[in-house]
């Protein structure tokens, strides 16, 4: 049942109301872990499973270089070396999503938040919708799996950041030098779980459903 929000003459939605001491029903996940570790893949199965809208910030970026807008082509220099694109661009990316889509059930965040700053604005983001992360599920996999993965998709992928293994070992060093702390962030409200991220894909999306199955209302 969706918890609606009176106050005066005004009915506010359950995804518009300000905040109050109801929660909001929907669910938000964070699907965590380094370039190659399948988060995309499974992205599909658990929007497809759950209902939910799927944002990734890697593909909002590749949008904007598509499109050649100056965001994008500021943002490209930086995704072709393989370095994180400032927070405040991505942050703003994501907010407009947020505004765009405020009729679903929850978000399904990939590739997002990658920096503490970007989770504490997510945080900010998510409770002016008096809503919260429900989870967040990390994928671990080997530096060498993720390597082997992305030079084979980067066969067919068209990313110049799939095709040059140096760019690729330095995405992995980036991912994990700046992205231990959005973990540390998370596990202080004991939200993090971690999913091992190597066997069949169904199995490994059975264990991402297990763990939100048992946090969802
Ligand atoms: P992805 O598709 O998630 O592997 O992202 C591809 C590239 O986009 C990354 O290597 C970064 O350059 C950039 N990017 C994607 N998401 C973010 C983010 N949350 N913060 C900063 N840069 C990002």
């Amino acid at each position: 049942m969706k918890i609606g929000f009176v106050k005066g003459n005004v009915k506010y939605s359950p995804y518009i109301c300000p905040n109050t001491s109801k929660a909001s029903n929907m669910f938000h996940i964070i699907l965590f872990g380094p370039p190659g570790s399948g988060k995309g893949t499974q992205s599909e199965k658990l929007i497809a499973a759950y209902g939910l809208k799927h944002l990734s910030t890697g593909d909002l970026l590749r949008t904007e270089i598509n499109n050649k807008t100056p965001l994008g082509l500021e943002a490209k220099n930086l995704m072709d070396k393989g370095q994180l694109v400032p927070d405040d661009v991505v942050v703003g990316m994501i907010s407009s999503a947020l505004d765009a889509n405020s009729g679903v059930k929850g978000f399904l965040f990939d590739g997002f938040p990658r920096t503490k700053a970007q989770a504490e604005s997510l945080d900010k983001l998510l409770k002016l919708k008096n809503g919260e992360i429900g989870v967040f599920l990390a994928l671990k996999v080997s530096e060498e799996e993720l390597v082997h993965r992305l030079l084979n998709r980067g066969l067919t992928s068209g990313r110049s950041d799939d095709t040059n293994e140096e760019i690729i070992r330095s995405r992995i060093t980036e991912y994990n030098n700046k992205t231990s702390s959005v973990a540390d962030y998370y596990a202080q409200f004991n939200k993090v779980v971690l999913i091992p991220g190597e066997g069949s894909i169904d199995d490994i999306f059975n264990a991402l459903s297990k763990e939100i199955n048992a946090r969802m209302i």
